[in-house]
């Protein structure tokens, strides 16, 4: 466990040359990342982020990972930057879990695992790392924790994000993105200044395959049948923290580690500043 509460550079960014990449996570296979993020002062975090998908998770994951100086590490991006790869690399099982991705389903649990364990170095990440969308099931947390185990790394929390479950559809069917640089909008909520465009890089928006609204029902009835066990198996472990994802990403960050301090006196890092409209939302 991670006991760095004071070590943390109060009101600063985490210490980085610039922005870390994720080849080995993104890639597997042994690859190495060209720029792996800088160690922070004290010990590194491990956190594990859950929620349903729309819920802000990856906005949060942004914001932890900037600020502890941890790696993200999002099993969903594996996927999507492996479905990238062409048709001919595909082995079998990536080429079905495509199809579960599409349909909006859940991954076999096996495949799944064998990606992350495929991935293992990445939990000794010398940043500490947060991993977003997995596990999803309690044989893939019961999988994460033998790896760790195996690795002699813990884990300091896991952040469970919650938020009323029409609030989420209407979130995911109006997101967009920019595949270009993965900035996030919503056609309502937060749309481009120029329809179909990206503010920051001028690439043209996108709806994920899987926000598609017959997609995003699948993925919410997918994510409630294997929520409450999860919750059931990070509580009794002692490492489960709620937060309420309602209102700004500054916010709920802070809100999250509110609420890992009550969980554990001292847990939390002190909050720093939002860094303002260039932050994603
Ligand atoms: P995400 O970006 O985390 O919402 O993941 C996108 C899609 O990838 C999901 O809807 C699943 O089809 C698949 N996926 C990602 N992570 C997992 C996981 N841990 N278990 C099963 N399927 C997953």
């Amino acid at each position: 466990m991670s006991t760095q509460a004071a070590e943390f550079t109060p009101g600063g960014q985490n210490h980085m040359n610039s922005t870390p990449d994720r080849t080995a996570w993104l890639k597997g296979g042994g690859a190495l990342c060209l720029n792996p993020p800088t160690p922070p002062r004290g010990a590194p975090w491990r956190l594990v982020l859950l929620g349903a998908p729309g819920v802000g998770k990856g906005s949060q994951a942004d914001l932890l990972c900037e600020r502890l100086g941890a790696c993200h590490l999002s099993t969903g991006d594996v996927f999507r930057a492996a479905r990238r790869s062409p048709t001919g690399e595909r082995s079998p099982a990536m080429q079905a879990a495509f199809e579960c991705m599409h349909r909006g389903e859940l991954v076999p649990d096996g495949t799944v695992v064998s990606l992350v364990a495929e991935r293992k170095a990445c939990l000794h990440c010398a940043g500490g790392f947060v991993l977003d969308g997995f596990p999803r099931t309690v044989a893939q947390a019961e999988a994460l924790e033998i790896m760790l185990e195996d690795q002699g790394v813990g884990l300091d929390a896991v952040f469970d994000y919650q938020l009323p479950l029409e609030e989420i559809v209407e979130r995911l069917a109006g997101r967009r993105i920019c595949p270009v640089c993965k900035a996030i909008y919503h056609l309502t909520g937060h749309p481009p200044r120029a329809e179909g465009i990206c503010d920051l890089c001028g690439g043209p928006l996108v709806q994920r395959d899987d926000d598609r609204l017959e997609a995003v029902y699948t993925r919410m009835e997918a994510y409630t049948a294997t929520i409450e066990p999860l919750l059931a198996f990070y509580k009794q472990r002692r490492q489960l923290v709620v937060v309420p994802a309602h209102g700004t990403p500054q916010e709920v960050y802070e809100r999250a580690w509110a609420r890992a301090a009550v969980l554990r006196p001292g847990l939390a890092p002190a909050i720093t500043p939002w860094p303002g409209p260039g932050g994603k939302s």
